[in-house]
């Protein structure tokens, strides 16, 4: 079978963004870039490279999502390893990336990144802003031996600490706080699509009955953590910007609710009165 032929025959098979799908799971087997494919589509595939392509598609068709079969996700132009220790890193969160790095203006920063996953949010904000110096934190020692890895994979120089949230409180002073944490109420889980409730890690989308758990929590310890003046930046979902708006009111002003390019509500940020 040509390169051509394996395209078509994966192609006609996959849903969801096949071409994109297609493309990525070629380009994995044959070890080849994008271009090669185009180049080279009369070239016959080796046996491995072939059984190695039909095998993430098999692997796709049961569910799993692609970026652990690929074992990689893109994330602000920058490569991530992922793993099922890991969420995998959502286009969302780079409008709270975005937000931190344009408030920042290229400024110092000590950040925390509470629940970092694959270290995505602290690791891209340092990445493009040389002058911060993030903590990454994780109740997973899976998730932080990736994160490790995505460090120093993106040439960033990350502190790792390992530790719940919920029931201890890091040492350290920080001008930021960032956070996606897990914000799905608990009830609407078994509702999620099988490609995030039968792979993706529980502990990274269960936020609690309310999903609201991890807002109050570092809401309440984040006046131990900050500054002076220092900034808390959350993501979260379309309809928490008013419940969380109003768990930070106590000890935040300047709070500011900014959408994503959807048009959804999707982070709620503000200053340490
Ligand atoms: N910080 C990581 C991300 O945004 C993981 C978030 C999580 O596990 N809830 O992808």
């Amino acid at each position: 079978m040509v390169i051509s032929e394996l395209i078509h025959k994966i192609k006609e098979q996959l849903t969801d963004n096949a071409d994109f799908e297609t493309r990525e799971i070629v380009s994995a087997a044959l070890k080849a870039d994008r271009a090669f494919l185009i180049i080279n589509a009369k070239t016959e595939v080796c046996e491995a490279a072939e059984t190695a392509a039909l095998d993430m598609l098999r692997r796709r068709l049961g569910g799993e999502p692609l970026q652990y079969i690929l074992g990689f996700a893109e994330f602000m132009s920058l490569r991530f390893k992922v793993t099922r220790d890991t969420l995998i890193p959502r286009s969302d969160t780079e409008t709270l990336v975005e937000t931190v790095l344009d408030r920042l203006g290229g400024g110092e920063a000590n950040l925390l990144d509470i629940g970092t996953g694959t270290g995505c949010i602290g690791i891209s904000i340092s990445y493009y802003n040389k002058n911060v110096h993030p903590t990454l934190v994780d109740i997973s020692g899976g998730a932080l031996r990736i994160a490790e890895e995505n460090a120093a994979a993106n040439g960033v120089d990350a502190a790792l600490l390992q530790f719940d949230i919920m029931e201890e409180i890091p040492t350290g002073e920080y001008d930021i706080i960032v956070s996606n944490p897990p914000y799905i109420e608990s009830g609407v889980i078994p509702t999620l699509q099988t490609e995030v409730k039968d792979y993706e890690p529980v502990s990274a989308l269960d936020g609690g009955d309310d999903g609201l758990k991890f807002y109050r929590r570092i809401i309440k310890i984040a006046p131990k953590l900050l500054k002076n003046g220092g900034r808390l930046f959350f993501e979260i979902g379309y309809n928490q910007g008013g419940a969380v708006e109003e768990l930070m009111k106590e000890s935040f002003c300047e709070i500011e609710i900014i959408k994503d390019l959807c048009g959804n509500d999707r982070v709620v940020c503000g200053r340490l009165k």
